[in-house]
This record gives structure tokens, sequence and C-alpha cells, in this order.
């Protein structure tokens, strides 16, 4: 099976345009903010993708573009008027940001309840200890894309590789909330082909270009790629060799067309959530 993404996702914010609609003819907007500083051509398309879905949905947005010379000083100054808007619900800063501005301080200055990305370590203490809050939109894309293709997870032996903070951490924090049995791996993990072939779901978070190969899959394993490259011709590719590990593997999502089209769609499932509470 093909875990197709680009259905998934579509489904999942017809779902919301709905609900938004739904939540207008009572009166609530949901309004999310976005701010880029600087001029980073990857940031803009993103930025531009999350304006454009939004726009889809219902969602009312705020853009900010600043220019790079924008002092930490200033951004927090922002973050700090748009905690304070009732009519702003969430607040999104496209990373990466300047060398100049600290990242840390930029996430911690977001009031946790309009953290829609998820990175504020109050939701991310929340996710690990059980309670309700916002989660990473890559991770929690992918638990959406196992439940909506009737993958099970309880049970399961789940092998995550890759430990960054923004996607392998929380992988495996839901994925242990979902009740399955979940390794970590990483850049000092030994003999990895031996743990990834104990999974019967892996994900794979490395960030290096085709680096999984069938000697990492046992057969019949679910396969999630996290991972996004662009090969010497230009094209799209994942951390996965999608040709060798297709044929090994029960279900596969592919790149382009998996992981990816997930993130905004879970990016919007947390605006709207922020309408909800
Ligand atoms: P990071 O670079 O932050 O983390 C990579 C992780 O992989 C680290 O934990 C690192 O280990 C581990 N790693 C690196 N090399 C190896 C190796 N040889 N063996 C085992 N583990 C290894 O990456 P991200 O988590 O941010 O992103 C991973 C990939 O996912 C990237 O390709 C990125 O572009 C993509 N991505 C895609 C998104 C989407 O929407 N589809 C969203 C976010 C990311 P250590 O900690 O020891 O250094």
């Amino acid at each position: 099976m093909i875990i197709d993404g680009k259905k998934i996702s579509a489904e999942i914010k017809n779902e919301l345009k709905e609900e938004v609609a739904a939540l207008k003819e009572k009166g609530v907007r949901i309004c999310l903010a976005v701010i880029q500083v600087g001029e980073d051509k990857a940031s803009s398309v993103y930025v531009a993708n999350k304006k454009k879905a939004c726009a889809y949905i219902g969602i009312d947005s705020l853009s900010y573009e600043l220019p790079t010379s924008t002092t930490q000083e200033e951004l927090l100054s922002l973050i700090s008027e748009l905690n304070a808007r009732a009519d702003v619900n969430g607040i999104l800063v496209q990373l990466p940001l300047p060398k100049s501005i600290d990242e840390d301080a930029v996430i911690r200055a977001i009031a946790p309840e309009k953290d829609v990305d998820g990175f504020h370590p109050v939701n991310v203490g929340r996710l690990n200890i059980g309670q309700d809050g916002y989660v990473s939109c890559t991770p929690a894309g992918v638990i959406q894309l196992l439940k909506r293709s009737g993958i099970e997870i309880e049970g399961k032996e789940c092998v995550v590789v890759g430990r960054s903070n923004i996607v392998g951490k929380p992988m495996a924090a839901l994925l242990l909330r979902e009740n399955a049995t979940v390794t970590v791996c990483h850049s000092r993990t030994k003999r990895l082909a031996e743990v990834t072939k104990r999974a019967d779901i892996l994900v794979v978070a490395i960030g290096k270009p085709l680096f999984i190969t069938k000697e990492y899959v046992k057969e019949g394993a679910v396969v999630i790629d996290v991972g996004i490259h662009r090969d010497e011709n230009n094209r799209l590719c994942g951390d996965v060799d999608y040709e060798q590990v297709a044929p090994v593997a029960s279900a596969i999502t592919p790149v382009p067309g998996g992981v990816g089209p997930m993130t905004i769609a879970m990016l919007m499932e947390n605006c709207v959530k922020s309408g909800r509470l």
C-alpha cells in the first residue's frame, strides 16, 4: 500500500473547512498570525503555502514580513502584542531565524495557548506527561497518516530514527501515547539495521537522502519517510530508498506526497483547535 498523504491531507483540510464555517455561524473566527524575518527563499514558500491553506479553510491570517535587520527585542515586542490580542488565536514564527536572534527565546515568548507549532516547552511537557496541548505538526501528521490508513499502532514495535525536537522526540512521545513499544535511534546508535529490522512501524527522520535501504527493513513493515531532499537531478526524494524498500514494506509513504502535505494540514488542525478551546 502506498500511503497517500496528499489525499489524507485534503480530507483533513475539507473537514476543517466545514468546522470553521460552523464556528463562523456561531460568531467564532479563527486568526493565525504568521511572522517571517528575512527573505529565506524556502521560508517564503512555506509561509505562502500556510497562508494559502488558511484562505482555503476560512482561517483569517495576519502576515508580518520583517527585514533581516529586525532585532530580537523588536520581534519579542511584536509577539507580546499578538499574545495580548483577543482576536489572534495562533502565532507562528517561521524558522530558521537570522543568527542574531535567539530562537529558543522567541519560542518561549509565544503564549503556550497560541503556540500552534507546538514548540513551546509547556506544550512539549504536556505531550510528555499525557496532557492535552499543541503537538508538533509533522509527527502529529504521521499519526493521522497511520490512523486514516487503517494501520493499528497499539502494541506494535515502533522504531523512530532521529531524535530532533521537532520530529523524532515528539514522534516517539506520540507513538507511546498510542500504546506502541517505542525505540528511538540516533547517530550514536550501534548496529542500526539490527534495531530498525525489529520495527513493525519504522519512522525515519534522519535528514540523509536515501539512507534507509532494504537491509534496514523487516519484511511487511510499515515505513514512514519524513525526510525531504532534492537529488542530483533536482527531484525530490526522502531519507528512505523508496525503490528498494517499497517491495519489502507492507505500506510506505512516497516523497513527495507522503508526510510533506500532512504538516500544513496539522498546522491548520492546531489553528482550528485554538478556536475550539
Ligand atoms: P535533524 O537534523 O534536526 O535531526 C536528524 C536526526 O537524525 C538527529 O537526531 C540525528 O542524530 C539523526 N541521525 C543523523 N544521522 C544519522 C545516522 N547515520 N544514523 C542514525 N541517526 C542519524 O533533522 P529533522 O528531524 O529536523 O528532520 C529530519 C528530516 O525530515 C530532514 O530531511 C527534514 O528536511 C525533514 N523534515 C520534513 C518535514 C516535513 O514536513 N515533511 C518537517 C520537518 C523535517 P543525533 O541527534 O545523534 O545527531
